[in-house]
């Protein structure tokens, strides 16, 4: 087919266009600080500056650890889905997508379920890979079942898919790194800075809403021993037990953190001084409850004590003082004989 020359500019001219949207998309994606800005880009300005009704992120979760890293458990945000057996997209698309692919919902889909608000005329489908490894999927929705067919040119749309595979890479990699910062490796609780952080905000919204707020100060019972018997590897296998157990007694609001060595901090908000005692002495008595068995069969018997402070109707506390108070309580238990929690409310005499 000839072109007129007044053709080809108009082509020239339009692809001019496309090309500078996706750059400006791009310049948001590549710029995104953190996961939350990098979904915005492409579920809010891909359809908003490409005139599309809908855009997809689903992204390959094996073992859970893109959930864990960006802290989604059970609910996602809009746009946002999360494959935790990626071997299923095999099963779903037919195989594993090497190029984008452009058509109706079906030829391109297959058995992948998207919550579509409508469903497209037609639909690209974006496969990010980075090295050998399929990281996820962005899906494009058009209500025009032309705005997408399977024999129009992917250039463009290729080189995005690159740039975006890019970026979710880098954005991935920021968020391992903000996370590994914060927490603590052995116990995967919270580390210390971390805790230091949350009990400056935590207090001021109990302050804020006049609501209690307790905190739990937890230190292993004769740990050295520990150690000296069973040896330092055993030892770090118990504190994993005793961060575990603890765990597993605590809300989904409660921020639980290594402190020090065999030292943990526990806030509880929302949490008046007996309802902390309560929490406090599960906690106990399901760590001490059953000896350690390590992996050779040897059972290690591990107690801890606990100190427990709150503030409650004079919210004038500062987190330090709030942190001495259970220190100090923790320091009580210890000397009344360990195995047992202490605690000293708002004001009360320790
Ligand atoms: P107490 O009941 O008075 O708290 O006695 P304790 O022996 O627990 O206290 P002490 O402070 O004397 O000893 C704490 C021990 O915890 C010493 C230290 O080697 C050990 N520890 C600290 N961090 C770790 C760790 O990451 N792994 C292991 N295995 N041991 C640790
Ligand atoms: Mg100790
Ligand atoms: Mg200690």
């Amino acid at each position: 087919m000839d072109l007129s020359y007044a053709q080809m500019l108009e082509n020239a001219q339009r692809n001019e266009v496309v090309l500078r949207r996706f750059q400006a998309i791009e310049l948001a994606l590549i710029g995104a600080s953190g996961f939350g800005q990098f979904l915005a880009g492409i579920r809010d300005q891909l359809p908003a500056r490409m005139a599309l009704e809908q855009a997809w992120l689903l992204l390959a979760d094996s073992h859970g650890e893109v959930s864990a890293i960006l802290g989604y458990d059970e609910v996602l945000p809009d746009g946002l889905l999360l494959e935790r057996e990626p071997a299923r997209l095999v099963e779903r698309l037919g195989e594993l997508p090497t190029r984008v692919r452009l058509g109706s919902p079906g030829e391109v889909l297959g058995e992948l379920a998207l919550d579509w608000a409508e469903v497209p005329g037609s639909v690209a489908l974006m496969p990010l890979w980075r090295d050998s490894t399929l990281i996820g999927l962005v899906v494009l929705g058009s209500r025009d079942p032309e705005r997408f067919a399977p024999d129009q040119a992917t250039d463009f749309i290729e080189r995005f898919t690159a740039v975006t595979a890019l970026c979710l890479d880098n954005v991935l990699n920021r968020e391992r790194l903000k996370q590994l910062g914060l927490t603590d490796p052995l116990t995967g609780l919270y580390n210390r800075r971390y805790f230091d952080q949350r009990i400056d905000e935590e207090l001021a919204r109990a302050r804020r809403h006049g609501a209690p707020i307790s905190c739990l100060f937890l230190d292993a019972d004769h740990f050295k021993r520990i150690n000296d018997t069973h040896g330092h590897v055993a030892g770090d296998i118990v504190l994993r037990t005793l961060a575990n157990r603890m765990r597993g007694q605590l809300r989904g609001c409660d921020v639980a953190a290594r402190y020090g060595g065999e030292e943990f901090a526990v806030l509880l908000p929302q949490t008046a001084l007996g309802q902390a005692r309560l929490v406090a002495d599960r906690i106990r008595t399901q760590i001490g409850g059953e000896p350690v068995v390590l992996p050779d069969g040897r059972r290690v018997p591990l107690t801890v004590s606990i100190g427990v402070s709150t503030c409650g109707n004079q919210l004038a506390d500062s987190p330090m003082q709030l942190l001495a108070r259970a220190d100090a309580a923790l320091y009580r238990a210890k000397a009344a004989g360990r195995n047992c929690i202490m605690s000293v409310d708002s004001g009360a005499q320790a």
